[in-house]
């Protein structure tokens, strides 16, 4: 049967209290960002629920969209059906028939929206399940665990009917807590943060350091790349590359080797700190987990975090590195992260970085280079990148064209 109109349900939305019109108003508007691509398509927000109205788009396409949304619970695609009692029984009975088999038990919850509808949601129910009842052989009523739950909602314009839930991505709208800076290798771990901040309604900028020559243009595609695979959760992703050559070199010469990794740590910290503030987010988002490498120690977070009070997340932190890549793979992020390019990090990496660094020593190490100007450098050559989901796709597509 063909639905013209999907229905939204916000879940945890609805215990916000007085921030609820703050939260429907992110989700409109980031569904309406998403759906940008499909003409004529239109999104009305009501209190507890939202519709989409196709218009004639691709229902298809749009529910796989709506898939990688934030603060949808689920949604249903819905018919339409005008408003007298045997338009709204046929097709509550063939959308009933389509998902029945034998044995499957239903019932009908109906929602009068349009008061002066001459059937309230009682009758409603009673007289469509016993229209339904009637001309499905074997059919039979459970209102507490049915299999199938036949959705009649009255508005004015019609009568909405739906069977199908399908689960939504869960979280809060992004946006609606606020911006912070995604610190972005080309690892497993930092896209699966930056998408669990997103979850959390979080809106993610991306910073990325990167070491030409020691790392290839290869390595920074990477970090773009991922950017692009985890935007189709935000609807698209600014991505700063910070030039970190100098200050590598700087520090491989200068730091004693067992504190070169903790001082270049501390200034990627304090770059992305500075972006931070010129780009107005409210905290940084790291892809850490405790004590996977010498720099995740929690000796080593603390000599780290030492730059900056601003508040770093570390969504990943209790995480077992198999839970990680079970996330990679789900969010499609796992085979990129794989490509064996060279990180930043990893070049100059001393054989044996300490694994208790102390902060009185990185701080002293880092105090005898000239850091301040080359920090300041390395943010006036930032070099800002605007990503979307498929933009690579719709770029091949283009050259494919011309
Ligand atoms: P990842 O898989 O995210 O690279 P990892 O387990 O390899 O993490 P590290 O390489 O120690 O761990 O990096 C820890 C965190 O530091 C990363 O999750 C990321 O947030 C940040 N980071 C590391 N390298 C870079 C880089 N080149 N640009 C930006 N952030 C980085
Ligand atoms: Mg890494």
């Amino acid at each position: 049967m063909n639905y013209d109109q999907i229905l939204i349900r916000y879940g945890e939305l609805s215990t916000k209290g007085h921030n609820r019109q703050f939260f429907i108003r992110h989700l409109k508007d980031n569904i309406k960002k998403a759906l940008k691509p499909y003409k004529g398509i239109q999104v009305q927000a009501l209190y507890d629920r939202m519709y989409v109205l196709l218009n004639g788009a691709n229902g298809e396409q749009v529910i796989e969209t709506l898939k990688s949304i934030f603060g949808i619970q689920s949604f249903s695609p819905a018919v339409r059906a005008d408003k007298r009692l045997e338009s709204i029984q046929q097709a509550g009975l063939e959308l009933v028939k389509n998902s029945f088999r034998e044995g499957k038990t239903f019932k009908v919850s109906a929602r009068r929206g349009d008061k002066t509808f001459e059937y309230d949601s009682n009758d409603l129910n009673h007289l469509v399940g016993g229209y339904i009842l009637k001309n499905i052989g074997g059919i039979r009523v459970d209102v507490k665990h049915p299999d199938i739950e036949l959705l009649v909602d009255v508005r004015k314009n019609g009568v909405y009917l739906s069977t199908e839930v399908i689960k939504g991505a869960g979280g809060l709208p992004v946006g609606s807590s606020g911006k912070a800076m995604l610190m972005l290798s080309g690892g497993i771990d930092s896209p699966v943060a930056g998408y669990l901040a997103m979850k959390r309604g979080v809106k993610v900028e991306a910073v990325h350091f990167h070491s030409p020559p020691f790392t290839s243009p290869r390595a920074k595609q990477k970090a773009l790349d991922l950017a692009e695979k985890i935007s189709a959760y935000s609807g698209s992703i600014k991505v700063h590359i910070v030039p970190f050559t100098k200050i590598q070199e700087t520090i491989h010469k200068g730091v004693p080797e067992g504190y070169s990794m903790t001082v270049q740590r501390r200034v990627m910290l304090e770059i992305t700190d500075r972006l931070r503030k010129i780009h107005n987010g409210l905290a940084i988002v790291t892809g850490e987990s405790l004590g996977q490498v010498a720099s995740q120690t929690l000796d080593s977070m603390v000599a780290i975090n030492d730059v900056t009070t601003t508040p770093v997340l570390r969504p990943l932190i209790s995480m077992d590195k198999l839970e990680i890549i079970e996330m990679a793979q789900k969010i499609d992020t796992y085979e990129i992260s794989s490509l064996p390019y060279e990180d930043c990090c990893t070049i100059f990496t001393p054989p044996a970085p300490k694994t208790r660094p102390k902060v009185e020593l990185s701080r002293l190490y880092e105090s005898r280079l000239d850091m301040e100007t080359l920090i300041e450098e390395a943010v006036q050559h930032t070099e800002t990148v605007f990503i979307t989901p498929n933009q690579k796709k719709q770029e091949e597509d283009l050259s494919d064209l011309l």
